[in-house]
């Protein structure tokens, strides 16, 4: 067998860890939300859509704005909390489309969006978590203006965290929607495909939503076998990723291929096939001799395929 790569530090799974403490005793406080937003040290992020609003800095931008700068932004969006940063509130606000353009042609303003932000490194990496997290919030919002149960408008309450429909009393709570995203492996070799939106030569793990009433093994195997033909037996967890494009939680697996012949749905994805564990490093490394790569770090697939390209996966 050949030797482990050296794949060098492990970087950071993107908009995980984040340093917010959501605190959620202080949404029903509508007072103590309002001294938050009062104080000095409050912040706002201003993400519209796929969209966010960052300060143009000399080397990393700066995403944060006093409540009052957001506000000048957006006279009508609703503000929503995010939590507390060292005592200080953080919040998201979200401007209406036709600002988001204006705000575009602006030379203090760097308007764009958060994948950029991420892999580029645009702002400082601990403000992913909580961009993610306004941004994910902001979208249910947008689309969860009225009542699924009787079609009335419904209001804001808590923060952001729930809208209450004043003519039915129906409760509704920000939703996630969960997405297995798994490796099939087998000895020395995995399967990769390609979906039809992946630019250049990037190859990456296999996805789906998954379905109401299934367990997460259960979906892995079911996606592996609709998307690629391979039967899959034992599933390995191994972490999760919040995905707010626009409101998913990526759930990262291994699972054990137990059988070799790949038949892609073409709806789905445009090709698959195995790899060996030295193409796949070559591939992480950015060193493949045909160009081929795995998705950026920040993306949980690049750490589901380094995981095992270290040989760090045993299914139990
Ligand atoms: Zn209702």
């Amino acid at each position: 067998m050949s030797p482990r790569p050296d794949l060098g530090p492990k970087p950071r799974l993107g908009y995980t860890q984040s340093l917010l403490d959501r605190a959620a005793e202080r949404r029903t406080d509508a007072a103590a939300l309002a001294a938050l937003e009062n104080n000095p040290r409050a912040g706002v992020y201003v993400i519209g859509g796929e969209m966010v609003v960052l300060k143009r800095r000399s080397v990393v931008h700066e995403p944060l704005f006093t409540p009052d700068e957001a506000r000048a932004l957006s006279h009508t969006g609703e503000i929503l909390f995010l939590g507390l940063l060292d005592g200080a509130g953080r919040f998201a606000l979200a401007p209406n489309a036709a600002t988001v353009e204006a705000l575009k042609n602006r030379d203090d303003f760097v308007v764009t969006d958060l994948r950029s932000i991420a892999i580029q490194e645009l702002v400082e990496s601990h403000h992913l978590p909580p961009i993610a997290e306004g941004k994910a919030l902001l979208h249910w919002h947008a689309r969860h203006r009225f009542c699924s149960n009787c079609g009335t408008a419904t209001n804001l309450v808590d923060g952001g965290w729930r809208r209450d429909c004043p003519a039915c009393k129906v409760q509704h709570f920000p939703r996630t929607d969960p997405v297995v995203i798994m490796l099939p492996i087998a000895g020395d070799r995995c399967v990769l495909g390609r979906s039809y939106r992946f630019q250049g030569s990037m190859w990456s793990c296999l996805a789906g939503f998954m379905e109401p009433g299934e367990a997460i093994e259960d979906a892995v195997r079911r996606e592996t076998r609709e998307e690629a033909g391979i039967v899959c037996g034992r599933v390995s967890y191994f972490t999760t990723q919040p995905w707010p494009f626009p409101t998913s939680l990526m759930i990262g697996c291994h699972a054990e291929a137990l059988s070799d012949d790949i038949i892609i749905d073409r709806t789905e994805l445009e090709d698959a096939r195995w790899f060996t564990r030295e193409e796949a490093a070559l591939m992480l490394l950015r060193q493949h001799p045909q160009g081929l790569t795995t998705p950026p770090t920040v993306a949980i697939a690049y750490h589901i395929i380094r995981a095992w390209v270290e040989e760090e996966i045993e299914f139990s």
